[in-house]
């Protein structure tokens, strides 16, 4: 498939929703926050860059429909007024012409049920909002999925550090892949400065590096820690927010990314994994849920045919699913 001109799009437009993500996160401050009906935080940057980044794909590609993580709802309620108003701030310092409707109905670009047929974006403004709160990592995280296949997918990583081997280099980092043309790293605000990436060739588990959530709520950090024991690892899992744990994953900065159920009714959202699976397969890894299955984005807004996630470079996939369903 070629999707020279869906790349440009999805590229820039992340990157755009980067830039508002890094002026929002600077000057955060405690009314540019609410809980969600489900307890999770979403902030005045999650819905600021939920509306640049669908009203930017909407001028562009008017006929595709878009899956999102936020709606307006909240938004429209007299008390968030004045949140309203901040994220319309936010929003102007980078598209001047977005005004609150404008915003408003961007936002509400991403109702789409999802599917196996026709061809839609799927988004998450803020992944990790957690993260963000804290000051660490998040990612903002696009893909394009065609009749059930992510074809497409880009991160933006702002505060994950360039050069993965020096910790102290500058932050902002953005990663892409389409299908069959490998997976790529540039850094954000220079994003035709790119160069491939792939992962680690570790082939003994025992050698590999994990990374996992921050969040006990998101994954089981002692069913992890069993998964260390039977391969015989020695080192501790490192914590990140958000999908930059695919991203650390696709560059070789640790081999195995793991995601373990919780509770036993929660479905994967495709939008925290869609962009994350296709930039690791791209980059030589494999990705699969803790049973071995290759994830399914065709069956709507969640992949409800998929129990947790197991993501690694290719050599030591089937060893590393292997002792995860020991450990169940
Ligand atoms: P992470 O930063 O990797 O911890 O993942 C953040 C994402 O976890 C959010 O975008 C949520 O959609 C997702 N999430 C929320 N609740 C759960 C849960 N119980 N299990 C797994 N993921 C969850
Ligand atoms: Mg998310």
């Amino acid at each position: 498939m070629i999707l020279e001109k869906e790349l440009a799009v999805a590229k820039e437009a992340v990157d755009q929703a980067s830039r508002l993500c890094v002026a929002a996160q600077a000057s955060l401050t405690s009314n540019e926050k609410l809980d969600k009906s489900d307890k999770s935080p979403v902030t005045v940057a999650d819905f600021g860059a939920q509306a640049i980044v669908f009203n930017y794909l909407a001028e562009r590609f008017p006929n595709d429909a878009a899956v999102g993580e936020e709606d307006a709802e909240d938004l429209l309620k007299p008390e968030n007024a004045q949140l309203l108003d901040r994220i319309v701030s936010h929003v102007q310092k980078v598209n001047v012409n977005l005004d609150n409707e404008g915003v408003i109905a961007s936002i509400n670009r991403g109702s789409h049920k999802g599917g196996n047929e026709g061809r839609f974006w799927t988004l998450d403004p803020i992944d990790g909002t957690k993260g963000f709160l804290r000051g660490d990592q998040y990612a903002i995280a696009l893909a394009l999925i065609v009749d059930g296949e992510v074809e497409l997918g880009v991160l933006g990583c702002p505060n994950l550090p360039i050069d993965k081997a020096n910790p102290d280099s500058p932050k902002g980092s953005l990663f892409f892949a389409t299908r069959g043309k490998g997976a790529f790293q540039a850094p954000l605000g220079e994003i035709e400065t790119f160069q491939s990436i792939q992962t680690d060739q570790v082939s003994d588990p025992s050698m590999a590096s994990f990374c996992e959530s921050v969040e006990s709520g998101h994954t089981k950090h002692d069913r992890a820690k069993r998964i260390g024991e039977i391969l015989g690892t020695q080192v501790e899992p490192f914590r990140m927010d958000s999908q930059c744990k695919y991203a650390a994953v696709s560059r070789g900065q640790a081999s195995v990314y793991l995601r373990l159920p919780t509770r036993p009714g929660y479905e994967e959202k495709i939008w925290d994994h869609a962009a994350g699976c296709l930039l690791l397969t791209e980059a030589g890894g494999r990705v699969s849920d803790t049973f071995g299955k290759p994830l399914d984005f065709s069956l709507g807004r969640t992949l409800q045919a998929n129990k947790g996630i197991v993501a690694t470079s290719a050599s030591i996939h089937d060893k590393v699913v292997r002792a995860v369903i020991e450990s169940s």
